[in-house]
């Protein structure tokens, strides 16, 4: 445990009265302990990378006393959405964010590697990958862990803030402070999760949803299922969030509600997909498509994002045959999830441009992922680290998939939008891949990655 009576100085006021808001980065010393707000992917993240590097650091985690509407657990580092991680595949731009956080010793990551599911590892268990964060932060020495909500940013020294969908004031009003922009906002959207322990047991099959992927349940359906389904899910409450109608979901998933109003058919082609090349479900191959959560009988639904009430969930899923007896047991939802507008708020180094000794990581940056949120966390406690230390903040290359992009996310002329995932379009192209195919190209883009993300590591130490 660390010296609590160090870990919180006396706070400041600065000319506007605001308090604490803007010690300036060289007076940090080594004496005072970095805080992060925020113990979901990021913050455990940054947390975890600062304390490995020899910083003291203040984890607040305000669940399980405030919290409830995206998370469901105390548990640190709990994922909010899918399971789904995307294929270990290095010609993905997750897959090279992958590699190189093992360069960037990203426990996180590492927990994550640890809990895959299946063959091909695109799958992980949530819950396992939770209790391994929560253990290994809980039991490392250079971490505290606070159990209670952090009301403001006005603590002493650096501060990684990493409080990602449930961002909410008076945090918030302290963070708009010490940006000095509004906020913009992003909608999210992801599928019920169930609990079914009657399936498997000859209702539906197991298949891969396309080549080389981990097999999904896909549980069939017959015409009037289908036909009672989407007229359930038509006329059923929905707990929109306000603003859904015109908008477009971050993650670009489709509430199934609006798939059914808009086009019919596509109910069919994109939410009841049936697999490719089987006949193993029989005719015209409407299915359900079940994803397994790594608890037994547990499952999401593919593709099923939807913003109707949880009991109108329930009642519309019970038009399935196979599914009776199930129970819902996480309602699908669309949240609206606040961000910084990173290019005006940030610098590279994931600094905010006023009050540089504050850190921004994950969601809350501005970017979209599991494996961006978790390289995010990594620059800001690598960062963190280093301002503590009153040594100056450094980025990886811009030819590393994480320097991209931090650059990307923040330039000033930056017209990505956000949220931002990863992709090989942010790397420079260079002379080195011109005239390669596309294959080649992203092959030689991940060697140059990994070896500028090696021999940053190096110089970081
Ligand atoms: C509904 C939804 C679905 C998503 N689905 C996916 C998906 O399927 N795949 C994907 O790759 N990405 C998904 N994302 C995007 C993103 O990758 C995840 O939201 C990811 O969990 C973000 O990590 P984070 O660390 O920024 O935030 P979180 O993991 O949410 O962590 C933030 C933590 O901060 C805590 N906190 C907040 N305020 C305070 C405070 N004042 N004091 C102390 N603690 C505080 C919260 O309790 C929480 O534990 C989804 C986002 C949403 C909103």
């Amino acid at each position: 445990m660390v010296d609590q009576g160090r870990a919180q100085g006396p706070r400041r006021q600065d000319d506007e009265g605001r308090a604490g808001l803007g010690p300036a980065c060289d007076a940090m010393t080594q004496e005072q302990p970095v805080t992060v707000i925020g113990g979901g992917l990021a913050g455990c993240s940054a947390a975890l990378l600062a304390a490995e590097r020899g910083t003291r650091v203040i984890l607040y985690e305000q669940r399980p006393g405030i919290g409830g509407e995206l998370h469901d657990t105390h548990l640190l580092g709990e994922l909010v959405g899918s399971n789904d991680v995307g294929p270990e595949r290095a010609d993905r731009a997750s897959g090279l964010l992958r590699l190189e956080l093992r360069e960037l010793e990203c426990v996180t990551a590492e927990c994550l590697e640890q809990a895959r599911l299946g063959e091909a590892r695109s799958l992980v268990d949530g819950g396992a990958f939770a209790r391994l964060v929560t253990e290994t932060v809980e039991q490392h020495e250079g971490i505290e862990l606070r159990r209670e909500q952090a009301p403001s940013l006005a603590v002493e020294g650096v501060v990684v803030v990493a409080t990602g969908p449930t961002t909410w004031s008076p945090l918030a009003r302290s963070i708009y402070q010490a940006a000095g922009e509004p906020f913009s906002f992003a909608f999210w959207g992801r599928s019920p999760v169930i609990h079914a322990e009657r399936l498997g047991q000859g209702q539906g099959a197991w298949l891969p949803p396309y080549p080389g992927a981990d097999p999904l349940l896909f549980v069939p359906l017959s015409d009037d299922e289908v036909d009672e389904l989407a007229q359930r899910v038509s006329d059923a409450e929905r707990a929109e969030p306000p603003g859904l109608s015109e908008a477009v979901l971050a993650d670009m998933a489709e509430p199934v509600e609006r798939v059914i109003h808009d086009e019919p058919s596509r109910f069919r082609r994109r939410v009841l997909r049936a697999p490719r090349a089987s006949d193993a479900v029989a005719g015209d191959g409407a299915a359900l498509r079940l994803r397994p959560d790594g608890t037994e009988h547990t499952y999401h639904i593919e593709d099923f994002v939807t913003a109707l009430t949880p009991d109108a969930q329930r009642h519309a899923l019970e038009a399935v045959g196979a599914l009776s007896g199930a129970t819902v047991v996480r309602p699908g939802m669309i949240a609206r999830a606040p961000h910084l507008p990173a290019a005006r708020t940030l610098l590279p180094t994931l600094q905010m441009k006023r009050t540089p000794r504050v850190l921004v990581a994950g969601l809350l940056a501005g970017v979209s992922g599991y494996w961006e949120t978790l390289a995010t966390g990594c620059v800001a406690g690598i960062n963190a680290g280093r301002l503590a230390g009153g040594e100056k903040p450094v980025v990886p290359p811009p030819d590393t998939m994480t320097g991209a992009l931090c650059r990307a996310l923040t330039g000033q002329a930056s017209e990505e939008p956000t949220p931002l995932a990863a992709g090989f379009g942010l790397l420079p192209g260079g002379a080195e891949t011109t005239g390669l195919s596309k294959k080649e190209r992203r092959a030689r883009q991940v060697e140059i990655a990994v070896a500028a993300m090696k021999e940053f590591m190096a110089q970081v130490g």
